[in-house]
């Protein structure tokens, strides 16, 4: 079968493979014909070698941590024939730890867990996968055509669920969010805070096109610009974008016992020059929380599974610019300056 695969480590190892073994049932009972995966940066940094790992006892690793397929079996019955599911990346480290231990394998504390498409376990961009019942989540039957986006919105769900209980340490009514990055988790960030009823502001470098018409369809206010020149300081930023400035400036700007999540991963090596006593001294003074969030469990993958049930499924298909079938892989994993998320279909997502 077609799987895409890349050698860990080694720049420009990205093939499209056409016999690529069938999963083997060690993998889960449950067997998953793919529909498509969804491209990120994370994807490109593997393909870069600067990141993944292949399974134990292989050179090589299938890619796609973002997935959508449909299931053909499942043995246990948890699951129909032809429901449509997306498989969860992460999976806990084998001691386990305390975390993965109460299934809260996003907050693993020995840092052995494994991960689909990225470490030391296959990814989803190939024809079939297989997985167990509880790394399966369903997915409503409309959300066929962006079922893909599940991955992305239960990194934003956790996000959110993780700012409820830093808020609930004392009154906590947010009434303006701020979202700094207009990419895919920005967008879902944004889309998240809608249905919570806040005024969302969602900043982004972008001047046109795709992205300040996306924020404009949610009902939210697009700014080009700096944090430092917005008019208001929000209760909550979610901060997507990990480029220095903008992290350094949402912690100043944001309000009176705000909560600012950290959600975008920043390259390092480039230094700015901050007041850090004054920095500290703001975040004191008005009781501000900042804080890192990455990956997500099931709880999170159910509670994104339902934000995207109640989304606008139009809406959520505008946030994927560009699908391209398999045969047309290396073009999917090439960024174009106008892409938000890029999708690559499997034979089955056309036939
Ligand atoms: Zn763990």
């Amino acid at each position: 079968m077609f799987a895409v695969t890349v050698i860990p480590g080694t720049p420009d190892s990205l093939r499209l493979v056409d016999d690529f073994p069938e999963p083997p049932p060690r993998e889960g009972p449950v067997l998953v014909e793919a529909l498509s995966v969804g491209v990120c940066a994370t994807d490109r940094e593997i393909i870069d070698g600067g990141f993944g790992e292949a399974p134990e006892g292989s050179d090589t690793l299938v890619l796609g941590h973002e997935s959508l397929g449909r299931v053909i079996e499942d043995p246990t019955g948890q699951l129909r024939p032809g429901e449509l599911v997306a498989g969860i990346v992460r999976h806990p480290d084998p001691v386990p730890c305390a975390n993965c231990a109460a299934r809260e394998w996003d907050m693993c504390r020995n840092g052995r867990y494994t991960e689909h498409g990225i470490k030391a376990l296959h990814g989803f961009a190939r024809e079939r996968w297989r997985t167990q019942p509880e790394f399966a989540v369903p997915l409503a039957p409309g959300l066929a055509g962006v079922g893909v986006l599940l991955e992305p919105a239960s990194v934003v769900a956790k996000g959110w669920e993780h700012i409820d209980r830093i808020g609930a340490r004392a009154v906590w009514r947010p009434r303006r969010a701020l979202v700094t990055g207009a990419g895919p988790i920005g967008l879902l960030a944004a889309l998240l805070a809608q249905q919570r009823g806040l005024e969302v502001h969602v900043l982004d470098r972008a001047e046109r096109g795709h992205k300040p018409a996306l924020v404009d369809g949610l009902g939210a206010t697009y700014h080009a610009g700096t944090v430092m020149d917005l008019d208001f300081e929000p209760d909550v930023v979610l901060e997507c974008t990990g480029a220095p400035t903008v992290v350094i400036d949402v912690m100043d700007k944001v309000g009176r016992n705000g909560i600012v999540c950290l959600t975008g991963v920043s390259s390092g090596g480039r230094t700015i020059e901050i007041d850090a006593g004054a920095l500290n001294r703001s975040l004191v003074l008005e009781n501000n929380v900042v804080f890192g969030s990455v990956n997500a469990n099931r709880r999170h993958w159910l509670q994104a599974a339902d934000a995207l049930a109640r989304a606008d499924v139009g809406w959520l298909g505008r946030l994927i610019t560009r699908r391209e079938d398999v045969a047309h892989y290396a073009e999917a994993y090439e960024g174009q300056p106008d892409d938000i998320k890029v999708v690559l279909n499997f034979p089955a997502a056309t036939g």
